[in-house]
């Protein structure tokens, strides 16, 4: 048998029902998905427990020991076998239940044993049910891995008799017949440079390793391995994208930028937004067209960098567009931008689903002559009658709410796709993002315009209301705004929305009128009801914002200087980071409540500490990742990092950035892999291509 792509079924020990159900079970259906199927643990066999010191607990231990007597002992339905067992320290019990007709003739009394199994506990004494039994010599002599692999497995397997040791036997059979498995993967010189071990003692050493040593340097090479192809991958898509969708070149900066920024920039930019400028500016000016993901903290200032790329876009003589996820953010970006353009020549519209019609077809026009340089809006930009002059650069706020599909849309408003930049304030670790968004270019806004203060914040138990209260009026009194936001999510709506209510109502008897206002505003409001308390809030007609979570993006009410979160223990951490964001944004101290019930998970409590030791939204987001996995990240679940075999991206974080920077350079020195020492790698990556996989759902 030579192909490492052979059908399971054919493997000595396998067969038709057993492949079925490694298939179904464990999607192991040839050879080499049987060989990649790594342990998840390992029972280290070198080591060995004396009877009197046992863990109290039901794991899985190795005693030296002889067997001094067997005895019978009849139960309900049959009986079983119990034979005493002892060390120098001890005795325990072995009991079996079945099949002790053939153990009973194959045990020898009083020879030395080595036994494995899974302890139980009855009235305080250990004893060890079905434990696996070797005659100590014969053990030492076959003793080939001091550690014991633990295999991923499921009940029905264990129920149809696949267990440990059968899948230890057939990955043994594998090892010792299929050479072509073993080919190795990667080139010498890399081997050489990392000083890893090869591809075959790397297969080997990691199903059956014999010290921890060996353990981890078949771990670390499998797992750069992974990582490697992965980046390739990612890397060659991304030449590829770059090849195929030529750009406008936007070739100058010109008098529309120059002005602006020397006459209307109301503050100097941060060093951080001069660089991501000056990233951009590159892609732009390198005719192909460009795709990057522009990360920042809320409040990093990411609307000025999106203003003065559409300023470089209209010096271009092309037209920009903005959209936003909500009509709120849509009308908020578009009022700080006309601001911000007071008294310049540009034109800027605003397009919603609210927009009437006679509007509408007026913007129409304008955009079709090429008169409107700038369109602000949502969801309705992408609407197929919408037709762009010459769309040069679309940009995408707050890009999680959009799918991709909904981005390919802006694309087909030309025949050269728009340069693309996607803003998002959820921080994404770098790890991750140069992982999932491989296609896409990333820059980092990552530190905040001077003078910021960090907002302070307390974690309260709800009996601490009054107090509360009392700090609301004291903000109040000098002048400022508070948040008080609820929780809303799907699955317990009414509940939910009860109590907004209930705590609406009680807020309202705190605070009467008219001495003080409330705004509300949750999702089963109408949109104009709601943008009306939004504005009210805004414009500092009201000092109480009561609302669900429809807030927590983009929001920007300076002068609001506390937050708080009811029943914060409900929320995830890149939620909390959010909403925590709509204050903190003007020059005095604010603050972030957050409130819980005494009970708390032990993850919710981490993720209360963590919002009240950090205010760095990379740093929670790493805390977020820990705690979720990356699974659960935005953007993320259908990446298809959870496919990764061995490597994981968080833990073995410095491996992914080697095999990054490594597929970088020799794809930079040999884009085609046609030297002779690459051809291996040309070799594996074409076996990897047709498992047709993750690869087609990312970009
Ligand atoms: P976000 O990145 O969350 O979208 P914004 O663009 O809304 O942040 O910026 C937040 C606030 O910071 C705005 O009021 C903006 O005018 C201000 N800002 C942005 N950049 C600077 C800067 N370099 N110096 C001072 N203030 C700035
Ligand atoms: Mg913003």
């Amino acid at each position: 048998m030579s192909g490492t792509q052979t059908a399971i079924e054919f493997l000595k020990g396998v067969g038709p029902e057993r492949a079925r159900l490694l298939k179904e079970e464990l999607q192991i259906k040839t050879f080499q998905d049987l060989l990649h199927f790594f342990p998840n643990r390992y029972i280290d066999r070198s080591q060995f427990h004396s009877i009197n010191k046992l863990p109290q607990n039901n794991s899985e231990v190795q005693i030296k020991g002889k067997i001094t007597n067997i005895e019978y002992i009849q139960q309900k339905r049959g009986k079983r076998m119990v034979a005493r067992f002892e060390d120098d320290t001890g005795v325990m019990e072995l009991i079996w239940f079945r099949g002790y007709k053939w153990i009973r003739e194959s045990i020898k009394l009083n020879q030395d044993y080595v036994i494995f199994g899974r302890l139980n506990w009855f009235n305080g004494r250990a004893n060890m049910p079905h434990p696996e039994l070797e005659i100590e010599v014969n053990f030492q002599n076959k003793l080939k891995a001091a550690f014991y692999p633990i295999y991923p497995s499921t009940e029905k397997l264990i129920n149809k008799g696949i267990s440990q040791r059968i899948i230890q036997k057939l990955i043994t059979h594998l090892i010792e017949k299929d050479g072509e498995a073993f080919k190795e993967t990667l080139p010498n010189y890399l081997l050489n440079h990392y000083k890893f071990i090869s591809k075959s003692k790397a297969l080997k050493e990691i199903h059956f390793p014999r010290s921890q040593k060996d353990l981890s340097r078949a771990q670390s090479r499998l797992k750069f391995e992974e990582f490697f192809y992965m980046q390739l991958q990612l890397v060659l898509k991304n030449i590829q994208r770059k090849k195929k969708n030529k750009g406008f070149v936007f070739s100058k900066v010109g008098s529309v930028f120059n002005v602006f920024f020397k006459e209307q920039l109301p503050f100097s930019l941060t060093d951080a937004q001069k660089r991501v400028i000056k990233e951009i500016r590159n892609d732009l000016g390198s005719g192909r067209q460009m795709n990057r993901l522009l990360q920042g903290d809320v409040g990093s200032g990411k609307t000025i960098v999106a203003l003065l790329i559409m300023l470089i876009a209209i010096d271009n003589s092309f037209q920009a567009s903005l959209v936003a996820p909500t009509e709120i953010l849509a009308k908020q970006h578009y009022q700080s931008l006309l601001e911000l353009l007071q008294g310049s020549q540009i034109k800027i519209r605003l397009l919603t689903g609210s927009t009437k019609p006679r509007e509408r077809k007026i913007m129409h026009q304008a955009l079709q002559t090429g008169e409107l340089n700038i369109l602000i809006g949502t969801h309705a930009v992408l609407e197929e009658k919408v037709q762009f002059k010459n769309l040069g650069l679309a940009i995408i706020d707050e890009q999680h709410r959009f799918g991709v599909a909904q981005r390919a849309k802006l694309w087909e408003k030309n025949k050269t796709p728009p340069h693309v930049l996607v803003m998002t304030a959820t921080p994404i670790p770098r790890t991750l993002a140069m992982s999932i968004y491989g296609d896409l270019d990333v820059s980092i806004i990552d530190s905040l315009p001077p003078g910021r203060k960090p907002v302070k914040t307390s974690h309260l138990n709800d009996n601490k209301r009054l107090g509360v209260f009392a700090f609301i009026k004291e903000q109040i009194k000098e002048g400022h705004q508070v948040y008080i936001v609820y929780p809303l999510i799907k699955e317990s709506e009414k509940l939910d929305y009860k109590d907004l209510m209930d705590g609406y109502e009680s807020i309202s008897r705190g605070f009467p009128q008219p001495q003080y206002q409330i705004s509300i505003v949750h999702g089963q409001m109408k949109p104009e009801n709601k943008s009306y308390e939004m504005k009210r809030f805004v414009e500092g007609e009201t000092q109480i914002m009561v609302a669900t979570t429809v807030i927590e993006v983009g929001v920007n009410v300076p002068n609001a200087s506390l937050m708080i979160i009811e029943s914060a223990e409900r929320f995830g951490l890149s939620q909390l980071h959010q909403l925590r964001g709509r204050v903190g944004r003007g020059s005095d101290q604010s603050y972030c409540i957050l409130m819980s019930g005494p009970k708390l998970s032990q993850e919710g409590k981490t993720r209360l500490e963590t919002m009240v030791n950090s205010n760095d939204g990379f740093e929670i987001a790493e805390v977020d990742l820990r705690l979720r996995g990356p699974g659960n990240l935005m953007g993320t679940q259908q990446s298809g990092i959870l496919k990764l075999k061995i490597a994981d991206i968080i833990k073995d974080n410095k491996l992914l950035k080697a095999a990054r920077d490594t597929a970088n350079q020799i794809l930079k020195q040999d884009p085609n892999l046609e030297r002779s020492d690459n051809q291996v790698i040309k070799r594996t990556l074409s076996s990897l291509s047709f498992e047709s996989n993750i690869w087609n759902f990312i970009s």
